[in-house]
């Protein structure tokens, strides 16, 4: 491995982690894959790699499946209190956040993503996201409903619904945010007292290998959390049309989502998708412009652009649209790029060579078809999959990079003249997962929030998320909700029950 990183993290716990085993969790044992095969993953801001880990596939999904519904049907987990369900996810919490800097570091290496984020933001936000889930164990309730049967004049009833966990979930999360979405996705499957089979993404499988250890640590009896990691087309396609599985929730491409639907028809599974998102932000002349270029910038920038709800298309209002493209590109221009390990650095690369040249794609369509670069527009470097934070101009409602999510660090500059003329283009795309709005006439901001077609709306702030607050899309950007108290209608079954009294 790259032995010339510099690890900071108490003993050296990231090293010692990355250069250990990664097997498969399957019942609290750590196994090999059925096949004996492993798969690399490497360190994107030189292509190295990093770690060899257990390549699951079907077979070791089927047994990963069996020991969630046996850890459900008759484990000590379903024996559990809820209480003590909810001490159990705080504790993973207060593991997690003991170890803030050993995920940190793991997260950095294998995706990419500047230490300095990974620290401030990924790893903070999934603590919090199991705190606030441990806190909902407790409070998953039904309700007695008044009920009077027209046909059964004279007899009254007791009645009441129950709230009971969905069952064997199997969750199937992408790169951009490996531990965080983790997180999202297993804190409402656990409060609810769910069993899990979870996939983490092939480029990034490290940090939710960690967490399973952390969880055995916690007290999580066997088979309620078994991680399998492997390749979508395989260990993913598996889980998803897996028939024992009540429930699949995937994180990731639109395309990718559709195979999901698809693959959950055979046992009519329930399914919760959060997919892409080409989210409009949009800046009137009204607003500090300051602000608006800063938030602006880091909408699109943050994660490299690798965000699903990154602001993508920047709608500005045309009188300041010179100024404020100028502002962006000068930020953009500021970014240091390097690798996520170094304390220096603003971006790190994109997450794999894929994704490097999917970016690089849609940077030569758009420039071919007439977009111009103000800054970036091409690779950076011929070491690691960076790519200049770019800001394009000129561009058309037909091109791909106006209507497709690139997933990497372009904006599309966009201006605009009257509130209507934005309302069409800013929901004239297949997505609507978030939008961003720049204003300070408190009216025109309301007005547009509700006539956004998007599952969140930022007034004068963007990439604000909370454990609390309801996240996901309209339109195709997915299916339900994450976090807050929606997302726990996922993961339960409502049982009404009844009898005369
Ligand atoms: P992806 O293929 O949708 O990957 C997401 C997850 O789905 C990964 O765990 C992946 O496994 C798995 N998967 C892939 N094919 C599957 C299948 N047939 N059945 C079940 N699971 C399957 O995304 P990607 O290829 O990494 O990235 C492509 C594009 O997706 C990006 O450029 C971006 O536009 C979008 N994306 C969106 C998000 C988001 O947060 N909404 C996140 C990541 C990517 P493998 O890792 O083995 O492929
Ligand atoms: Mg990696």
């Amino acid at each position: 491995m790259a032995t010339a990183l510099k690890f900071v993290a108490p003993e050296n716990k990231a090293k010692t982690f990355i250069e250990g085993k990664h097997q498969i969790l399957i019942n609290g044992k750590w196994v090999e894959a059925a096949s004996g095969k492993t798969f690399p993953s490497y360190d994107p801001a030189t292509g190295e790699v990093i770690a060899q880990v257990a390549e699951g596939d079907r077979e070791d999904i089927n047994r990963a499946v069996s020991a969630a519904r046996t850890a459900f049907e008759s484990g000590p987990w379903s024996r559990l209190t809820v209480s003590e369900r909810g001490r159990l996810i705080w504790k993973l919490a207060d593991l997690l956040e003991a170890n803030t800097e050993e995920f940190a570091e793991i997260e950095s290496l294998d995706n990419g993503k500047p230490l300095k984020v990974a620290r401030a933001a990924d790893i903070p936000l999934a603590v919090d996201m199991f705190r606030y889930m441990a806190g909902w164990a407790t409070k998953i309730e039904g309700s007695t409903i008044p009920i009077s049967v027209p046909y059964t004049p004279g007899t009254r009833y007791l009645a009441y619904t129950l709230r009971e966990p969905v069952g064997v979930v199997g969750q199937i999360i992408p790169w951009n945010f490996p531990l965080l979405m983790a997180a999202w996705k297993l804190g409402p499957a656990l409060a609810t007292g769910c069993t899990v089979v979870l996939k983490p993404a092939e480029q990034t499988p490290l940090t939710a290998l960690r967490l399973g250890e952390l969880m055995q640590e916690a007290g999580f009896p066997d088979g309620v959390v078994n991680i399998v990691p492997g390749y979508g087309e395989t260990a993913g396609a598996a889980l998803a049309a897996h028939p024992d599985v009540d429930k699949v929730a995937f994180t990731g491409s639109t395309e990718v989502g559709r195979l999901i639907v698809q693959a959950a028809a055979g046992n009519l599974k329930k399914v919760s998708l959060e997919l892409g998102g080409k989210s409009p932000n949009v800046v009137f002349s009204d607003v500090d412009l300051d602000s608006a270029v800063a938030g602006s910038a880091s909408a699109i920038f943050f994660n490299h652009g690798q965000c699903c709800c990154a602001g993508s298309r920047l709608f500005v209002e045309d009188k300041v649209f010179d100024k404020v493209v100028e502002g962006v590109a000068k930020k953009a221009e500021k970014i240091k790029l390097g690798s996520g390990m170094d304390s220096n650095t603003d971006m790190g690369p994109l997450v794999s060579e894929e994704q490097l040249n999917r970016v690089c794609g849609y940077l030569d369509s758009g420039l071919s078809e007439g977009a111009k670069a103000v800054t970036g527009g091409s690779r950076h470097g011929d070491k690691g999959y960076f790519v200049k934070p770019t800001v394009l101009v000129n561009t058309n409602d037909d091109m791909k990079v106006v209507r497709e999510e690139i997933f990497g660090p372009v904006v599309t500059a966009i201006p605009f003249r009257t509130s209507e003329e934005l309302v069409a283009k800013a929901n004239n795309t297949e997505y609507g997962l978030a939008a961003g709005i720049w204003t300070h006439d408190i009216q025109k901001a309301h007005r547009l929030a509700s006539q956004l077609r998007a599952g969140t709306v930022w007034i004068n702030c963007y990439n604000i998320f909370d454990a609390a607050l309801p996240f996901g899309g309209y339109k195709q950007s997915g299916w339900g909700r994450e976090m807050g108290r929606e997302v726990l209608e996922h993961y339960t079954e409502v049982k009404s029950v009844c009898t005369p009294a």
